[in-house]
């Protein structure tokens, strides 16, 4: 197994934006999205860890979800440090977590492969978790600089996600990326119609809208308003 170290932030977002999961089914429900917490219960936790074997195994306890609950919480407090300014206050609280949990590398040789790394193998889940999303997480602020621990700026959503844009311009999780639109400058005298052509000068790395995605939320001026007419 190739080790990259910085893929190991994606645990630390992963974790932190299950305070409030909102599935796929979910958005279409009627009554409105239903928020759940990730890690209400065991069975959250073991959904949260599926498809990532490499944390290692064993019989989750319930100790193991206070942990990760008060884990998730710490990550939760460097992001919304760094959303708000306070640089030096979310490296402090990263730093404490990578002093509270170290990062043991291991050679190891198997299934035929050469040696390479392995971190922190057969410790309790909580720790191994912890362990690599914390240098996960400082390898990627080592690399593109704090302040792009950023906290979704959409009302009620409250997700982190990493801003890997050139000009540091992403204020909105994926999922509200076509929120990004609105943050524009205010002293900008509107101009709506700049959304089918965008300027030469564009980030080529922003969210990926097509301008004739038609199921987006635009509003469209010239959208055919089929209740216009006089009702009978
Ligand atoms: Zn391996
Ligand atoms: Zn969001």
């Amino acid at each position: 197994m190739h080790v990259d170290l910085a893929s190991y932030a994606d645990l630390a977002i992963v974790l932190v934006n299950s305070r409030h999961r909102t599935g796929a089914d979910d958005l279409r429900r009627l009554d409105g999205p239903r928020r759940l917490d990730g890690l209400r219960d065991l069975d959250g936790l073991r959904d949260l860890l599926a498809g990532r074997p490499h944390l290692g195994g064993g019989t989750l306890r319930p100790r193991d979800l206070d942990a990760m609950r008060e884990l998730r919480d710490q990550l939760h407090a460097v992001f919304t440090a760094s959303a708000a300014g306070d640089h030096e206050q979310a490296a402090e609280r990263l730093n404490e977590l990578l002093i509270q949990h170290p990062v043991h590398p291991q050679l190891s040789a198997h299934d035929g492969l050469d040696w390479h790394l392995h971190v922190n193998e057969g410790g309790a889940v909580p720790d191994v978790y912890a362990a690599r999303a914390a240098m996960g997480l400082a390898v990627r602020v080592a690399e593109h600089g704090i302040d792009r621990l950023r906290v979704c700026r959409t009302d009620g959503c409250g997700r982190v996600f990493l801003d890997t844009t050139k000009d540091r311009s992403r204020h909105h999780c994926p999922d509200h990326a076509a929120d990004e639109d609105n943050v524009g400058d205010p002293g900008d005298p509107g101009d709506p119609g700049d959304a089918e052509g965008r300027a030469p000068d564009a980030p080529a790395d922003g969210p990926p809208v097509s301008a004739d995605a038609t199921d987006g939320p635009r509003v469209s001026a010239d959208a055919p308003n089929g209740r216009a007419g006089p009702r009978a």
